[in-house]
């Protein structure tokens, strides 16, 4: 057996596509594209380049997108009187501050000073209340879980009543994808079960499930004896395992043994190409969502 690819490249093309036929929907019904904020503060070449492909994005959309950098040693109390600018704008639907933040700034204190109705990244604890309730409550997920589950949807994968098994409880992937997925809903309705490293027998639990969510950032943690034959395994590790040194490029590897577990799973996400391009494809769809819901009140 030769597992399905589910390229998340391709199905942020489809969710790009879709996301700009909303856009001129929203600027022709109220008037003003979706608005966007991204703070950067310093100069980290990691958070300027994610921040570059981001604010790209949503200029490559039609949002009105501001790219608003700050110097290194902005103080906290500017940084929260900035936030609360944009809390009041009313252009702006979305608001996103690059972390890692230096030191002398409390991250948690800045993420919490979003209005969470402008959280698009869906850290706020607000809108993490807001998602364990589910259903309407949910305005924004949390964007890499986001990704992973519309993967999952888009690949036709079927959830209802489906054993999922999560290898991770952080709080940015692992726990909220186990909450989205045991919710009631499309795309969800499992049962779920989520291990991590005090977890007795981890290959036991990833054996039975028909669907393996991986979020450990250990390269080939997974083993293709702990897969399932024809399951869906979505592999969200990023690790570099050396350099290219032909292209000077990190070579990535997931947290799953990918070529022998394309003989084993039904489908399967690569890495890289895999759930990586859906973290910002998310944002987006979170930020036209935001515009909505603030435009039509
Ligand atoms: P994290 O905060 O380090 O959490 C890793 C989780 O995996 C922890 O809960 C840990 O268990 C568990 N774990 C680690 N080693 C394990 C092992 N040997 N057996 C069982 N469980 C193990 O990581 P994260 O932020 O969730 O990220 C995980 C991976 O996803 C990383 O490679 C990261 O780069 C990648 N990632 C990718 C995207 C994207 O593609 N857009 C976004 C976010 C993250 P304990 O809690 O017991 O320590």
């Amino acid at each position: 057996m030769t597992a399905e690819i589910i390229s998340g490249t391709e199905i942020r093309k489809e969710i790009l596509a879709e996301l700009e036929v909303e856009v001129k929907e929203i600027k022709e019904k109220y008037g003003k594209p979706p608005g966007l904020v991204t703070i950067l503060v310093g100069s980290s070449p990691a958070s300027i380049s994610y921040v570059t492909l981001k604010v790209k994005t949503a200029i490559s959309l039609g949002f009105h997108e501001i790219q608003d950098d700050q110097p290194e040693d902005i103080s906290e109390a500017d940084l929260l009187a900035l936030i609360e600018k944009y809390n009041n704008d009313d252009d702006i639907h979305g608001i996103l501050v690059q972390l890692p933040l230096p030191k002398h700034i409390d991250d948690k204190k800045i993420l919490n000073a979003i209005n969470p109705d402008k959280d698009v990244d869906a850290f706020h604890p607000v809108n993490v209340g807001r998602l364990m309730i589910g259903g309407e409550e949910a305005i924004f997920a949390p964007c890499t879980p986001a990704g992973i589950q519309e993967m999952i949807v888009r690949s036709g994968t079927e959830t209802s009543g489906a054993e999922v098994v999560v290898v991770g409880r952080s709080n940015i992937v692992g726990k909220p994808i186990a909450i989205m997925m045991a919710q009631k809903g499309v795309g969800a309705n499992s049962t779920v079960t989520i291990v991590h490293t005090r977890t007795k027998d981890l290959a036991a639990h990833c054996k039975r499930a028909d669907i393996l969510i991986v979020a450990a950032g250990v390269p080939n943690l997974v083993k293709p004896e702990w897969i399932k034959p024809g399951s869906t395994v979505i592999d969200v590790g990023v690790n570099r395992v050396g350099m290219n040194e032909k292209t000077g490029k990190a070579i990535l590897r997931g947290d799953v043994d990918y070529d022998e577990a394309c003989k084993i799973a039904g489908k399967i996400t690569p890495v890289p190409g895999g759930v990586g391009p859906m973290t910002i494809t998310m944002l987006m769809k979170n930020t036209v969502k935001s515009a909505r819901m603030h435009l039509s009140k």
